[in-house]
Protein backbone atom coordinates (compact mmCIF):
# COMPACT_ATOMS: atom_id res chain seq x y z
CA UNK A 1 0.00 0.00 0.00
CA UNK A 2 1.52 2.84 -0.90
CA UNK A 3 0.21 6.54 0.72
CA UNK A 4 -1.25 6.59 4.01
CA UNK A 5 -4.32 8.93 3.37
CA UNK A 6 -7.36 8.35 4.45
CA UNK A 7 -7.81 6.35 1.06
CA UNK A 8 -4.38 4.62 2.33
CA UNK A 9 -5.36 3.94 5.58
CA UNK A 10 -8.86 2.73 4.73
CA UNK A 11 -7.52 0.47 2.03
CA UNK A 12 -5.21 -0.98 4.68
CA UNK A 13 -7.57 -1.30 7.42
CA UNK A 14 -10.11 -3.79 4.89
CA UNK A 15 -7.22 -5.82 3.57
CA UNK A 16 -6.02 -6.84 7.20
CA UNK A 17 -9.42 -7.33 8.77
CA UNK A 18 -9.87 -9.88 5.79
CA UNK A 19 -6.34 -11.45 6.85
CA UNK A 20 -4.06 -10.00 4.45
CA UNK A 21 -0.49 -8.90 5.37
CA UNK A 22 -0.60 -5.38 4.58
CA UNK A 23 2.38 -2.73 4.53
CA UNK A 24 1.73 0.74 4.40
CA UNK A 25 4.10 2.63 3.14
CA UNK A 26 4.61 6.77 3.72
CA UNK A 27 6.91 9.30 2.80
CA UNK A 28 5.80 11.10 5.40
CA UNK A 29 3.38 10.57 8.36
CA UNK A 30 0.01 9.23 8.35
CA UNK A 31 -2.07 11.78 7.54
CA UNK A 32 0.30 14.50 6.76
CA UNK A 33 -1.24 15.23 3.57
CA UNK A 34 -4.58 16.34 2.24
CA UNK A 35 -6.37 13.99 4.54
CA UNK A 36 -5.05 15.69 7.81
CA UNK A 37 -5.26 19.38 7.00
CA UNK A 38 -9.30 19.84 4.94
CA UNK A 39 -12.19 21.26 6.13
CA UNK A 40 -13.61 17.98 7.32
CA UNK A 41 -16.86 18.51 5.45
CA UNK A 42 -18.83 15.32 5.18
CA UNK A 43 -21.57 16.33 3.07
CA UNK A 44 -24.17 14.88 0.83
CA UNK A 45 -25.96 17.73 -0.34
CA UNK A 46 -23.37 19.31 -2.31
CA UNK A 47 -22.38 16.47 -4.70
CA UNK A 48 -23.20 16.12 -8.15
CA UNK A 49 -26.31 14.29 -9.15
CA UNK A 50 -24.68 11.68 -11.31
CA UNK A 51 -22.34 10.36 -8.03
CA UNK A 52 -25.24 11.23 -5.29
CA UNK A 53 -25.47 7.20 -4.94
CA UNK A 54 -22.38 6.82 -4.78
CA UNK A 55 -22.02 9.59 -1.49
CA UNK A 56 -24.76 8.18 -0.18
CA UNK A 57 -22.82 5.18 0.28
CA UNK A 58 -19.74 6.89 1.47
CA UNK A 59 -21.55 8.58 4.12
CA UNK A 60 -23.01 5.31 5.32
CA UNK A 61 -19.39 4.03 5.49
CA UNK A 62 -18.53 7.27 7.57
CA UNK A 63 -21.34 6.12 9.73
CA UNK A 64 -20.20 2.86 10.75
CA UNK A 65 -16.23 3.16 10.34
CA UNK A 66 -16.81 6.83 13.22
CA UNK A 67 -18.70 3.92 15.88
CA UNK A 68 -15.35 2.31 15.56
CA UNK A 69 -12.91 5.05 15.58
CA UNK A 70 -14.24 6.69 18.75
CA UNK A 71 -13.44 10.55 19.15
CA UNK A 72 -13.30 12.04 15.94
CA UNK A 73 -14.40 15.40 16.20
CA UNK A 74 -17.75 14.01 14.19
CA UNK A 75 -20.70 15.94 14.38
CA UNK A 76 -23.88 15.86 12.12
CA UNK A 77 -25.51 18.51 13.13
CA UNK A 78 -27.64 18.58 8.92
CA UNK A 79 -26.46 20.84 6.12
CA UNK A 80 -28.13 23.97 4.89
CA UNK A 81 -26.94 24.24 1.04
CA UNK A 82 -27.72 27.84 0.37
CA UNK A 83 -28.28 30.44 -2.50
CA UNK A 84 -28.59 33.94 -3.38
CA UNK A 85 -31.59 35.51 -5.18
CA UNK A 86 -29.76 34.88 -9.07
CA UNK A 87 -28.86 31.59 -7.89
CA UNK A 88 -32.25 30.36 -6.70
CA UNK A 89 -33.17 28.64 -10.28
CA UNK A 90 -30.06 25.92 -9.55
CA UNK A 91 -30.98 25.27 -5.67
CA UNK A 92 -34.62 24.57 -7.31
CA UNK A 93 -33.04 22.22 -9.90
CA UNK A 94 -30.88 20.34 -8.06
CA UNK A 95 -33.60 20.09 -4.84
CA UNK A 96 -36.35 18.57 -7.49
CA UNK A 97 -33.36 16.16 -8.76
CA UNK A 98 -33.22 14.90 -5.22
CA UNK A 99 -36.68 14.74 -5.11
CA UNK A 100 -36.95 12.72 -8.09
CA UNK A 101 -34.68 9.66 -6.40
CA UNK A 102 -36.40 9.39 -3.40
CA UNK A 103 -33.96 12.05 -1.56
CA UNK A 104 -36.13 14.93 -0.70
CA UNK A 105 -34.44 17.57 0.38
CA UNK A 106 -36.12 20.15 2.78
CA UNK A 107 -37.18 23.61 1.41
CA UNK A 108 -36.25 26.96 3.09
CA UNK A 109 -37.64 30.77 2.09
CA UNK A 110 -38.93 34.03 3.57
CA UNK A 111 -39.65 33.33 7.19
CA UNK A 112 -38.94 29.59 7.63
CA UNK A 113 -35.76 30.31 6.41
CA UNK A 114 -35.28 33.14 8.78
CA UNK A 115 -36.38 31.64 11.64
CA UNK A 116 -34.60 28.20 11.10
CA UNK A 117 -31.29 30.23 10.46
CA UNK A 118 -31.47 33.83 11.80
CA UNK A 119 -27.79 33.93 11.38
CA UNK A 120 -27.90 33.80 7.51
CA UNK A 121 -27.46 37.11 5.77
CA UNK A 122 -29.77 38.99 3.46
CA UNK A 123 -28.48 37.71 0.40
CA UNK A 124 -29.24 34.24 0.90
CA UNK A 125 -32.99 34.03 -0.61
CA UNK A 126 -33.42 30.12 -0.21
CA UNK A 127 -31.96 26.91 1.22
CA UNK A 128 -32.05 23.40 1.47
CA UNK A 129 -31.62 20.94 4.57
CA UNK A 130 -30.66 17.65 4.50
CA UNK A 131 -30.03 15.93 7.84
CA UNK A 132 -27.22 13.69 6.76
CA UNK A 133 -24.56 16.44 6.32
CA UNK A 134 -22.10 16.59 8.97
CA UNK A 135 -18.31 16.71 9.70
CA UNK A 136 -15.29 15.47 11.41
CA UNK A 137 -12.05 16.10 12.52
CA UNK A 138 -9.76 14.75 9.92
CA UNK A 139 -6.59 14.78 11.90
CA UNK A 140 -8.19 12.89 14.51
CA UNK A 141 -9.67 10.39 12.14
CA UNK A 142 -6.54 9.23 10.07
CA UNK A 143 -5.06 9.38 13.65
CA UNK A 144 -7.68 6.66 14.61
CA UNK A 145 -7.54 4.73 11.62
CA UNK A 146 -3.60 4.54 11.54
CA UNK A 147 -4.05 3.02 14.96
CA UNK A 148 -6.72 0.91 13.94
CA UNK A 149 -4.63 -0.16 11.07
CA UNK A 150 -2.13 -1.07 13.47
CA UNK A 151 -4.44 -2.89 15.57
CA UNK A 152 -5.79 -5.15 12.82
CA UNK A 153 -2.29 -6.16 12.11
CA UNK A 154 -1.18 -3.67 9.34
CA UNK A 155 2.46 -2.65 9.71
CA UNK A 156 2.50 1.20 9.14
CA UNK A 157 6.16 2.61 8.30
CA UNK A 158 6.56 6.21 7.71
CA UNK A 159 9.49 8.34 6.60
CA UNK A 160 9.08 5.14 3.65
CA UNK A 161 9.13 6.73 0.18
CA UNK A 162 8.36 5.00 -2.56
CA UNK A 163 11.01 6.07 -5.17
CA UNK A 164 11.44 2.81 -7.71
CA UNK A 165 9.43 -0.65 -8.51
CA UNK A 166 10.06 -3.75 -10.58
CA UNK A 167 9.30 -7.22 -11.36
CA UNK A 168 11.11 -10.18 -8.92
CA UNK A 169 9.65 -13.12 -9.30
CA UNK A 170 6.34 -12.15 -10.20
CA UNK A 171 6.07 -9.93 -7.35
CA UNK A 172 6.37 -6.33 -6.61
CA UNK A 173 9.95 -5.33 -5.63
CA UNK A 174 9.86 -1.41 -3.98
CA UNK A 175 12.44 0.15 -3.59
CA UNK A 176 11.65 2.93 -0.57
CA UNK A 177 13.86 5.22 1.62
CA UNK A 178 12.91 3.37 4.45
CA UNK A 179 14.59 -0.08 2.64
CA UNK A 180 13.34 -2.70 0.43
CA UNK A 181 9.85 -4.81 0.66
CA UNK A 182 8.18 -7.11 -1.91
CA UNK A 183 4.38 -7.66 -2.43
CA UNK A 184 2.30 -9.88 -4.53
CA UNK A 185 -0.39 -6.67 -4.85
CA UNK A 186 0.25 -3.07 -4.49
CA UNK A 187 -2.02 -0.02 -4.41
CA UNK A 188 -1.11 3.46 -5.20
CA UNK A 189 -3.15 5.82 -2.89
CA UNK A 190 -0.57 8.99 -2.73
CA UNK A 191 -3.56 11.63 -4.22
CA UNK A 192 -1.79 14.25 -6.20
CA UNK A 193 1.39 12.43 -6.11
CA UNK A 194 -0.49 9.02 -7.91
CA UNK A 195 0.87 10.12 -11.37
CA UNK A 196 4.45 10.06 -10.40
CA UNK A 197 3.76 7.41 -8.40
CA UNK A 198 2.05 5.14 -11.31
CA UNK A 199 4.96 6.02 -13.59
CA UNK A 200 7.36 3.87 -11.53
CA UNK A 201 5.45 1.05 -12.35
CA UNK A 202 5.78 1.89 -16.10
CA UNK A 203 1.73 3.53 -15.88
CA UNK A 204 0.36 6.35 -16.88
CA UNK A 205 -2.75 8.20 -14.16
CA UNK A 206 -3.92 11.25 -15.63
CA UNK A 207 -3.68 13.27 -12.03
CA UNK A 208 -2.64 16.52 -11.35
CA UNK A 209 -3.24 18.62 -8.07
CA UNK A 210 -4.77 21.51 -6.95
CA UNK A 211 -4.02 23.94 -4.25
CA UNK A 212 -6.79 25.57 -1.74
CA UNK A 213 -6.70 27.36 1.03
CA UNK A 214 -9.21 27.22 4.60
CA UNK A 215 -9.38 29.26 7.53
CA UNK A 216 -10.66 29.24 10.63
CA UNK A 217 -12.01 31.71 12.91
CA UNK A 218 -11.12 32.49 16.84
CA UNK A 219 -14.19 30.76 19.38
CA UNK A 220 -17.01 32.94 19.56
CA UNK A 221 -20.32 32.11 21.05
CA UNK A 222 -22.06 29.84 19.02
CA UNK A 223 -24.56 30.39 16.79
CA UNK A 224 -24.26 28.36 13.54
CA UNK A 225 -25.95 25.14 13.95
CA UNK A 226 -25.99 23.66 10.25
CA UNK A 227 -23.27 22.64 8.26
CA UNK A 228 -23.53 25.39 4.82
CA UNK A 229 -22.62 24.46 1.69
CA UNK A 230 -23.20 26.82 -1.33
CA UNK A 231 -24.87 26.12 -4.48
CA UNK A 232 -22.01 27.80 -6.60
CA UNK A 233 -19.37 25.30 -4.34
CA UNK A 234 -17.40 28.18 -3.42
CA UNK A 235 -18.09 28.43 0.16
CA UNK A 236 -18.32 25.63 3.15
CA UNK A 237 -18.60 26.79 6.71
CA UNK A 238 -19.17 25.02 9.84
CA UNK A 239 -19.13 25.73 13.84
CA UNK A 240 -16.68 22.95 15.57
CA UNK A 241 -16.97 21.90 18.39
CA UNK A 242 -14.55 24.70 20.44
CA UNK A 243 -17.01 27.15 18.94
CA UNK A 244 -14.20 28.38 15.98
CA UNK A 245 -15.87 28.38 12.46
CA UNK A 246 -14.00 26.77 9.71
CA UNK A 247 -14.36 28.48 5.77
CA UNK A 248 -13.55 26.55 2.81
CA UNK A 249 -14.89 26.33 -0.49
CA UNK A 250 -11.93 25.78 -2.90
CA UNK A 251 -10.32 28.74 -2.95
CA UNK A 252 -7.06 28.68 -4.67
CA UNK A 253 -3.64 29.19 -2.47
CA UNK A 254 -0.21 29.82 -3.91
CA UNK A 255 2.65 27.72 -4.01
CA UNK A 256 4.39 24.58 -5.71
CA UNK A 257 3.54 21.25 -5.80
CA UNK A 258 7.33 20.21 -6.15
CA UNK A 259 9.16 20.81 -3.77
CA UNK A 260 6.21 20.73 -1.49
CA UNK A 261 5.18 24.24 -0.67
CA UNK A 262 1.31 24.83 0.06
CA UNK A 263 1.18 28.50 0.59
CA UNK A 264 -1.88 30.97 1.01
CA UNK A 265 -3.08 33.85 -1.72
CA UNK A 266 -4.11 36.65 0.32
CA UNK A 267 -6.28 38.14 -2.02
CA UNK A 268 -8.12 34.51 -2.73
CA UNK A 269 -8.60 34.39 1.20
CA UNK A 270 -9.94 37.78 0.87
CA UNK A 271 -12.38 37.02 -1.39
CA UNK A 272 -13.09 33.48 0.21
CA UNK A 273 -13.56 35.61 3.60
CA UNK A 274 -16.36 38.39 1.68
CA UNK A 275 -18.25 35.94 0.50
CA UNK A 276 -18.54 34.01 3.90
CA UNK A 277 -19.61 36.73 5.61
CA UNK A 278 -22.23 37.94 3.05
CA UNK A 279 -23.64 34.35 3.69
CA UNK A 280 -23.07 34.82 7.81
CA UNK A 281 -22.69 38.12 8.62
CA UNK A 282 -21.76 37.82 12.26
CA UNK A 283 -18.62 36.32 11.15
CA UNK A 284 -17.56 39.87 10.23
CA UNK A 285 -17.07 40.51 13.74
CA UNK A 286 -14.94 37.88 14.36
CA UNK A 287 -11.23 37.30 14.13
CA UNK A 288 -9.17 34.78 12.27
CA UNK A 289 -6.66 32.92 14.38
CA UNK A 290 -4.98 30.42 11.12
CA UNK A 291 -5.04 29.95 7.38
CA UNK A 292 -3.71 27.22 5.32
CA UNK A 293 -3.53 25.68 2.17
CA UNK A 294 -3.23 21.91 0.58
CA UNK A 295 -3.00 20.04 -2.37
CA UNK A 296 -5.84 17.40 -3.23
CA UNK A 297 -5.59 15.56 -6.34
CA UNK A 298 -7.53 16.44 -9.78
CA UNK A 299 -8.54 14.61 -12.56
CA UNK A 300 -9.79 15.96 -16.15
CA UNK A 301 -13.31 14.80 -15.10
CA UNK A 302 -13.53 15.44 -11.82
CA UNK A 303 -14.34 11.92 -11.26
CA UNK A 304 -11.72 9.95 -8.76
CA UNK A 305 -10.19 7.04 -10.18
CA UNK A 306 -10.82 3.68 -8.91
CA UNK A 307 -9.43 0.58 -10.94
CA UNK A 308 -7.12 -2.65 -11.10
CA UNK A 309 -4.51 -1.39 -14.06
CA UNK A 310 -4.27 -4.84 -15.66
CA UNK A 311 -1.68 -7.06 -15.89
CA UNK A 312 0.55 -9.17 -13.14
CA UNK A 313 1.11 -8.60 -10.29
CA UNK A 314 -2.06 -6.47 -9.53
CA UNK A 315 -1.33 -3.15 -9.03
CA UNK A 316 -4.66 -1.27 -8.04
CA UNK A 317 -5.39 2.68 -7.94
CA UNK A 318 -7.26 4.61 -5.54
CA UNK A 319 -7.57 8.35 -5.87
CA UNK A 320 -10.32 10.26 -4.68
CA UNK A 321 -10.56 14.12 -5.82
CA UNK A 322 -12.32 16.95 -4.72
CA UNK A 323 -14.44 15.64 -1.12
CA UNK A 324 -12.05 12.67 -1.04
CA UNK A 325 -12.20 13.17 2.66
CA UNK A 326 -15.90 12.02 2.68
CA UNK A 327 -15.13 9.62 -0.27
CA UNK A 328 -11.75 7.99 1.15
CA UNK A 329 -13.10 5.31 3.63
CA UNK A 330 -15.39 3.88 0.85
CA UNK A 331 -12.85 4.06 -2.14
CA UNK A 332 -10.18 2.44 0.42
CA UNK A 333 -12.65 -0.53 1.10
CA UNK A 334 -13.27 -0.53 -2.68
CA UNK A 335 -9.77 -0.59 -3.59
CA UNK A 336 -9.33 -3.80 -1.07
CA UNK A 337 -11.88 -5.37 -2.87
CA UNK A 338 -10.37 -4.77 -6.33
CA UNK A 339 -7.02 -6.63 -4.77
CA UNK A 340 -9.62 -9.35 -3.02
CA UNK A 341 -10.77 -10.05 -6.95
CA UNK A 342 -14.29 -8.68 -6.49
CA UNK A 343 -15.71 -6.56 -9.00
CA UNK A 344 -16.48 -2.23 -8.12
CA UNK A 345 -20.91 -2.38 -7.52
CA UNK A 346 -22.40 -0.03 -9.99
CA UNK A 347 -22.21 3.35 -8.26
CA UNK A 348 -18.13 2.92 -8.53
CA UNK A 349 -17.98 2.11 -12.59
CA UNK A 350 -17.32 5.31 -13.55
CA UNK A 351 -14.20 5.46 -11.66
CA UNK A 352 -12.87 2.50 -13.57
CA UNK A 353 -9.89 4.14 -15.13
CA UNK A 354 -5.87 4.37 -15.60
CA UNK A 355 -3.43 2.45 -17.70
C1 LIG B 1 -7.60 22.42 1.83
C2 LIG B 1 -8.43 21.21 1.52
C3 LIG B 1 -9.74 21.13 1.99
C4 LIG B 1 -10.50 20.00 1.72
N1 LIG B 1 -11.74 19.90 2.28
C5 LIG B 1 -12.44 18.74 2.14
C6 LIG B 1 -13.65 18.56 2.84
O1 LIG B 1 -14.10 19.42 3.57
N2 LIG B 1 -14.33 17.39 2.67
C7 LIG B 1 -13.85 16.40 1.86
O2 LIG B 1 -14.54 15.37 1.73
N3 LIG B 1 -12.66 16.53 1.22
C8 LIG B 1 -11.95 17.67 1.35
N4 LIG B 1 -10.75 17.80 0.72
C9 LIG B 1 -10.26 16.72 -0.14
C10 LIG B 1 -9.62 15.60 0.68
O3 LIG B 1 -8.82 16.11 1.72
C11 LIG B 1 -8.75 14.73 -0.21
O4 LIG B 1 -9.45 14.39 -1.41
C12 LIG B 1 -8.40 13.42 0.50
O5 LIG B 1 -7.84 13.68 1.76
C13 LIG B 1 -7.42 12.63 -0.35
O6 LIG B 1 -6.98 11.53 0.37
P1 LIG B 1 -5.86 10.60 -0.24
O7 LIG B 1 -5.63 9.52 0.75
O8 LIG B 1 -6.23 10.21 -1.63
O9 LIG B 1 -4.59 11.56 -0.45
P2 LIG B 1 -3.59 12.30 0.54
O10 LIG B 1 -4.22 12.73 1.79
O11 LIG B 1 -2.90 13.31 -0.31
O12 LIG B 1 -2.57 11.15 0.91
C14 LIG B 1 -1.64 10.62 0.01
C15 LIG B 1 -0.45 10.15 0.82
O13 LIG B 1 0.47 9.51 -0.04
C16 LIG B 1 1.78 9.80 0.42
N5 LIG B 1 2.72 9.59 -0.68
C17 LIG B 1 2.79 10.27 -1.85
N6 LIG B 1 3.78 9.80 -2.61
C18 LIG B 1 4.38 8.78 -1.92
C19 LIG B 1 5.46 7.92 -2.18
N7 LIG B 1 6.19 7.98 -3.33
N8 LIG B 1 5.81 6.99 -1.24
C20 LIG B 1 5.11 6.90 -0.07
N9 LIG B 1 4.06 7.73 0.22
C21 LIG B 1 3.70 8.64 -0.69
C22 LIG B 1 1.67 11.27 0.83
O14 LIG B 1 2.70 11.66 1.72
C23 LIG B 1 0.29 11.31 1.48
O15 LIG B 1 0.33 11.12 2.89
C24 LIG B 1 -9.97 18.94 0.93
C25 LIG B 1 -8.66 19.04 0.44
C26 LIG B 1 -7.89 20.15 0.74
C27 LIG B 1 -6.48 20.21 0.23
Amino acid sequence: MIGAGIAGLGCARHLAQKGKRVVLLEQNEPGSAASGVNAGTLAYQNKREPLLAFYREALEEWARLRHTLGEIGHGQPGGLHVASATERAELERVSLARAAIGEPVEWLEGRKLRTRAPWLGPEVDAATYCGRDGYANPQLACLALAAECRRAGVTVVSRARVRGAALRNRRHALDTSAGDFEAEAAVIAAGPWSAGVASLFGRELGVGSSLIVLSVTEPAPSFIDAVVTHVSGRLTLKRLANDSVLIGGGWPGKGRFEPYEPGIDAASLQHNLRYAAAIVPALAEMRLVRAWAGFESVTRDGLPILAALGGEPMLVACVPTAAGLTAGPLMGRLAGELVLGKALPEYARPFARGS
